[in-house]
């Protein structure tokens, strides 16, 4: 095979068994890689209903075929299982460069099954396999785990872990991959805490070959030119990164704002990307083989919240800044470094946090149960303690550490969780952005911004224009970024070559690299497919067309203020438009015909 190795590594965490096997090419053509490929074997092998930190969850580290190759920001890999944050099927996308690694080892995917009696790391060399011991690294944080096992294998290995979050089996836990990446969303990290695995630690020196090599050469040079030449690929990102996001959003009045209370933060500009680059930003950073490099090596000097790292992401400076009414960008990057450190996502983290405050600023919790946290609206230190303390398993923190559907539950309150299918929504307003509430409500993984991101045409006009406020054509928008991005990240790309590039690039591409010939149309056609694979195993897992659905302040109380001002989302009118385009039936089960349709039957 080309692109892909053609091989899968699969553990037995229980038994210590050690067994390789051959990726089926037909499997590889149809579902691609990665999120695509992980989701199939899981569907085929693992009970829906399964208790996701039970052993009989598996847990499926799976690069793509584009994954460790030269093709822009190729370095992407996913976890697969079921995320026990959301109950869903989880794939959940990291850069870096560990995915690469574990192709130059030999291997497409990483199955994991079974628990392990004690906790234990893998140390994967190309063909040798060792599970080894890592009772001395419990407890301790990703740094401090990453410095470690480096020194104990090998100086330049690649290492994924887990913090003392997902030890602890936190519903938010990452894992994090080379220090600073995370695989964040729906808790796959306590997935890896509930195996007692601490960490895979990879190192290969093979090579991923190529089906047509001056194909896929201008293949990439045309992608790589048209992604430089696109003004947010090639300049904006590398820039200002994700947060310059901060300011266009509160512009438009769709900056979620006090737990999503209203969409305009009058000082957002505090914690946007101009004012970090202005300030801590120490340079731009790139993922492996990646042209874009939208990420932020960080600093602070601030005594208070001193500290280094990477980040923040947009999601994370409007989590901790204004989704809390916080507009000290210290304290976002102190908390976004904690979350780093031990292993959270810092989505779901800003959220909790946000929940926690409003719950507190309405008297539902007092400083009884916050153990003595003043944890109002606009108190940072606060929220960079509670972040801490989630981190550590510790106070208060050990109740947010289930994430804010669980803690506003526990309360009596459950409508003052800002969730969709029990995940925290990112930075989007759904009232001033109509497609990104039809987006989160749909989507497979619960609220999530990556797997369908509206906001280009809607907000960003890339690579059209379109309406926000109406909700004409927007079932057929979200469907298809659903669809053309369920298949970008099985390739093992990064999302963000989209400010550049297309389907018709990606199945040149695809082509050159496999040998299979991919068509723009096919290439669309294969994320449909996963998409409907995903919907398929959450409906066996016991979700319905009930979960579809956004928090009713989003459907009831509109924007109080700012250019957004009065709007709800309009969800219930564009749900049946969008399981129509779907080719699913009223209850949003996908028929017969479509299954057929897409070899799925
Ligand atoms: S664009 Fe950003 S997230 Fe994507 S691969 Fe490059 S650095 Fe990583």
């Amino acid at each position: 095979m080309h692109g892909w190795i053609g091989r899968i590594l699969r553990i037995d965490l229980g038994t210590g068994k050690v067994s390789t096997e051959a990726l089926k090419p037909e499997l590889a053509r149809d579902y691609i890689g990665a999120r695509g490929l992980g989701t199939k074997y899981m569907y085929d092998e693992v009970d829906p209903m399964v208790d996701p930190l039970s052993p009989a969850n598996k847990l499926i580290f799976a690069s793509g075929p584009m994954t460790g190759t030269f093709a822009p920001s190729a370095g992407r890999y996913d976890v697969v299982t079921k995320g026990p944050l959301t109950g869903t099927i989880a794939a959940s996308n990291s850069g870096g460069a560990w995915g690469p690694e574990l192709k130059y080892a030999g291997y497409d995917m990483l199955i994991l099954e079974g628990r392990a009696e004690k906790p234990v790391y893998l140390w994967i060399q190309d063909e040798k396999v060792e599970i080894r011991d890592a009772a001395h690294l419990w407890g301790k944080d990703v740094p401090e785990t990453t410095e470690a096992l480096n020194a104990e294998t090998a100086a330049d290995a690649k290492i994924a872990c887990i913090g003392p979050a997902g030890e602890n089996l936190s519903f938010i836990a990452a894992i994090m991959n080379d220090m600073q990446r995370a695989a964040g969303r729906t808790g796959v990290g306590a997935v890896m805490g509930s195996k007692n695995l601490k960490a895979v630690v990879v190192r290969g020196t093979g090579a991923v070959t190529v089906a047509d090599k001056d194909a896929f050469l201008a293949a990439v040079a045309k992608a790589s030119t048209m992604i430089k030449e696109h003004p947010v690929g090639g300049t904006g990102l590398r820039l200002y990164g994700t947060n310059v996001l901060v300011n266009i959003l509160n512009s438009v009045g769709g900056l979620p704002t006090a737990n999503f209370q209203d969409g305009h933060y009058p000082t957002a500009d505090k914690v946007g990307g101009e004012t970090l680059a202005a300030n801590q930003l120490q340079r731009p950073k790139g993922c492996f083989s990646c042209i874009i490099s939208c990420g932020r090596a960080t600093k602070v000097t601030n005594p208070k919240y001193k500290g280094e790292g990477e980040g923040p992401e947009y999601e994370t400076a409007w989590g901790f800044g204004p989704d809390c009414l916080i507009d000290d960008l210290d304290a976002v990057l102190k908390a976004n470094y904690y979350c780093n450190e031990y292993g959270i996502d810092t989505i779901s983290m800003g959220g909790t946090v946000a929940c926690a405050m409003e719950l507190f600023h309405r008297g539902v919790i007092t400083l009884e149960d916050t153990e003595g946290l003043e944890l109002d609206f606009g108190n940072a230190e606060a929220m960079v303690e509670a972040v801490r303390l989630t981190g550590l398993g510790q106070g208060f923190g050990r109740k947010l550490a289930l994430g804010s559907y669980r803690l506003a539950s526990l309360y009596g309150h459950p409508e003052l969780s800002m969730t969709v299918k029990k995940q925290e929504m990112p930075a989007y307003d759904p009232r001033a952005v109509q497609g990104i509430g039809l987006n989160y409500a749909t989507n497979n993984r619960g609220g999530c911004h990556v797997r369908g991101y509206s906001i280009s045409p809607e907000v960003l006009g890339v690579p059209f224009k379109v309406d926000k406020d109406t909700i004409d054509g927007k079932a057929e928008l979200v469907a298809l970024f659903q669809n053309l991005t369920a298949a970008l990240d099985s390739t093992g790309s990064c999302l963000f070559t989209t400010f550049g590039i297309g389907a018709p690039e990606f199945a040149e591409l695809m082509t050159s690299l496999t040998g299979f010939a991919y068509t723009g149309e096919s290439f669309v056609e294969a994320g449909e497919r996963v998409w409907n694979l995903e919907r398929l195993w959450n409906l066996k897992s016991g979700l319905t067309a009930a979960d579809d659905t956004l928090p009713p302040r989003l459907l009831k109380e509109p924007i109080v203020t700012g250019a957004s001002k009065g709007a709800v989302s309009r969800l219930p009118e564009m749900l049946p438009l969008y399981y129509g385009v779907r080719g699913w039936d009223a209850d949003g089960v996908p028929t017969k015909e479509k299954l057929s349709a897409l070899a799925l039957a």
